[in-house]
């Protein structure tokens, strides 16, 4: 079975349990920027309910322009104002590093892509490169932003400071 079909009746389910729609605005104020990572449960892990806060998410959870797009949008539009971030141990980012991922790309594909993966060693280093590109962004209306570190293997978030 396709996953695609797999989701089409899980959905049947969900819809049975739909609790209605919610305004489009978030309810809490706040944009979480995260790791696409699939071990990242962020609405359980965080607290969120549906209708709470924007997800944006990416590979390593990093700020590029259009994350910023997305935050820009979150804020001017549907009035958030508290940014954070969720990046994580064992990233898969970390096994890497750009020249090597551009290497392996254009070794399959026979196209060097233009843009970076963005790997990085130190996870800590990385959320705060990523606090500090959105308080340089000059689009934000509010660059209130704090960082964590979600542990992968004991479920715990850790505020990086
Ligand atoms: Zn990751």
């Amino acid at each position: 079975m396709a996953e695609i079909d797999r989701m089409l009746e899980a959905n049947e389910d969900w819809a049975q349990r739909f609790p209605g729609s919610k305004p489009v605005a978030p309810a809490r104020k706040v944009a979480v920027v995260a790791c696409m990572d699939s071990r990242m449960p962020l609405f359980g892990l965080l607290g969120l309910d549906v209708g709470d806060a924007h997800v944006i998410r990416n590979a390593g959870g990093v700020i590029t322009e259009d994350v910023i797009r997305s935050l820009t949008i979150s804020q001017h539009l549907l009035g958030t104002r508290e940014i954070v971030l969720v990046h994580h141990t064992e990233c898969g980012l970390q096994s890497t590093d750009d020249v090597t991922f551009a290497d392996v790309v254009e070794q399959a594909t026979g196209r060097r892509p233009p843009w970076a993966a963005r790997a990085f060693t130190d996870v800590d280093s990385d959320v705060r490169e990523s606090m500090r590109l959105i308080q340089e962004s000059p689009y934000l209306l509010s660059r209130e932003v704090r960082g964590t570190v979600y542990d992968v293997g004991t479920g715990r978030l850790r505020e990086v400071a």
